[in-house]
């Protein structure tokens, strides 16, 4: 079982980065108003995340880390209609398989908080408020080919300060910081959503976009169109979420190409952000362990709405 689970880990966790993405994936899940990243060496040597969420009560930590244990979904057909981010039960599990992991939570009722070592399985008594403390330390420790793949500190720690701000563009109610050797990276208190999109992207990036509604039967999509004209310093940032996910999807990606096309005639493609609504049976989550990718039920209804909703907003703002 521990093979399994290390093999399992091969397709969920990569690098630090992916870690911080499941660990913050369940706080969101467990209702957090307020979510903490500590890192050390790049996350390498250490991912703490906090979290003010519901906790998990003691008699259910050692299964929090078992194989195909998630507490989100009780049948298949529930799958069909998943509200959370995850729902595989394989996160925690294989990130125990490849590093030192312990969880200390503690839910509402809770008299103190407790503290599970996934390795040695202690249970023990522990002090935190309401929440969970989810650590991981020396990740690929045992596993030194994969550990051999990580890039240097700054650039792990650059995707874990990534894999943040994907969190932090799509749940702007929620707060987030990011701690690095004890220094603040960065720090997002809980705002409206354009407030977020400024503090998390740059002012200037507002400045240099239109923002965008459009809804179409099942289908509502929100966000802001980077306008070309804008010389931005920065790398051009695309960002696409579906209910709340990030996704990297060609299809969308292919739409809002030919919309830029379409109406600026074939010049570069600057930074946007989309946020796709959809009703759940309608889009497969189900499709990679990682669950980036994701299928629609209809592609086409989906290309032609996102083409839609970025030419409108692009020819409004030449108009
Ligand atoms: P999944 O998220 O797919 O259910 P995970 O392996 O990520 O699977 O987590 C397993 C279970 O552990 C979750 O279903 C949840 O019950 C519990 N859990 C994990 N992290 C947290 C957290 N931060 N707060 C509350 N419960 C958590
Ligand atoms: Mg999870």
């Amino acid at each position: 079982d521990e093979l399994i689970s290390q093999i399992a880990a091969g397709e969920v966790v990569e690098r630090p980065a992916s870690v911080v993405r499941e660990l913050v994936d369940n706080a969101l899940d467990a209702g957090a108003r307020n979510v903490l990243v500590k890192l050390m060496a790049g996350g390498v040597r250490s991912i703490v995340v906090e979290d003010d969420g519901c906790g998990i009560p003691v008699a259910q930590l050692p299964l929090a880390l078992k194989r195909h244990a998630t507490s989100k979904i009780a049948s298949l057909n529930e799958l069909e209609s998943v509200a959370t981010m995850g729902f595989r039960g394989e996160a925690l599990a294989a990130i125990a398989s490849v590093s030192e992991m312990a969880i200390a939570s503690r839910t509402a009722d809770a008299a103190h908080a407790h503290r599970l070592d996934a390795r040695s399985g202690e249970l023990g008594a522990a002090a935190r408020s309401r929440g969970t403390s989810v650590e991981v330390r020396e990740l690929f420790f045992a596993t030194p080919a994969r550990r051999k793949f990580l890039k240097t500190d700054a650039t792990e720690l650059a995707h874990c300060v990534e894999a943040v701000r994907r969190h932090a563009l799509a749940r702007p109610d929620v707060g987030f910081a990011i701690w690095h050797e004890g220094k603040l990276v960065d720090q997002w208190r809980p705002a409206a959503i354009e407030q977020r999109i400024g503090d998390v992207l740059g002012e200037d990036f507002i400045a240099e976009s239109r923002a965008f509604e459009h809804s179409a039967g099942p289908l509502a999509l929100t966000g802001r169109a980077g306008l070309p004209e804008a010389a931005r310093s920065r790398a051009d940032q695309q960002y696409v979420w579906v209910n709340g996910r990030y996704v990297r999807d060609k299809l969308i990606s292919h739409a809002i190409r030919s919309a830029y096309e379409d109406v600026l005639h074939g010049q570069r493609q600057p930074s946007y952000v989309l946020f796709i609504e959809i009703a759940p049976e309608l889009v497969d989550v189900n499709v990679h362990p990682t669950k980036i990718e994701v299928r629609f039920r209809d592609g086409r209804a989906i290309h032609q709405s996102v083409r839609r909703a970025f030419i409108d907003a692009l020819a409004q703002s030449r108009a």
